[in-house]
């Protein structure tokens, strides 16, 4: 796509700290380095977001990251985990859209990575779950 900024890095249009390249995924340094080591993983073919991808797509783009997980893994001994990330839509904070998944290394509680999971199990009842559940399971292609 032209006018994307994560196809020109793919072609070398402009420049990125890469990590890893095959004929589907591009791997490159996040420049915000929200904490060391902080990489997205692209898929080379241009899809906006996750609503865009097919199985085989998915499955070839997932295959790669458990690998570049390991690297960073290796190459930062002190890591004490990994947050995956892959944000989709505006509203889910999502900046660039050519999909992406966020790898981000964390080293302590007090990095500079925070995620929130609000609990609302108290909210309902054992029917609106399920119903919530038939809904989506429907949906299920
Ligand atoms: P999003 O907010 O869409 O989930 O993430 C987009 C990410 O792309 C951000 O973390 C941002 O720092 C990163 N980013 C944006 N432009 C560039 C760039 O030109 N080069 C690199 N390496 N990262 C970028
Ligand atoms: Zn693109």
């Amino acid at each position: 796509m032209t006018d994307c900024i994560f196809c020109k890095i793919i072609d070398q249009e402009i420049p990125s700290y890469k990590i890893y390249e095959d004929d589907v995924v591009y791997a490159f340094l996040d420049i915000s380095q929200v904490t060391p080591g902080h990489t997205l993983v692209v898929p080379k073919k241009h899809v906006t977001d996750i609503f865009e991808y097919d199985e085989k797509l998915a499955s070839d783009v997932f295959a790669r990251i458990p690998k570049i997980a390991k690297a960073i893994e290796e190459a930062f001994p002190e890591i004490e985990g990994m947050n995956i990330v892959n944000n989709n839509k505006e509203l889910a904070y999502q900046s660039v859209f050519h999909s992406h998944f966020h790898l981000i290394p964390r080293y302590s509680k007090n990095d500079d990575f925070s995620m929130h999971f609000g609990n609302h199990m108290d909210q309902y009842t054992p029917e609106e779950l399920t119903a919530i559940a038939e809904k989506i399971k429907k949906q299920v292609k």
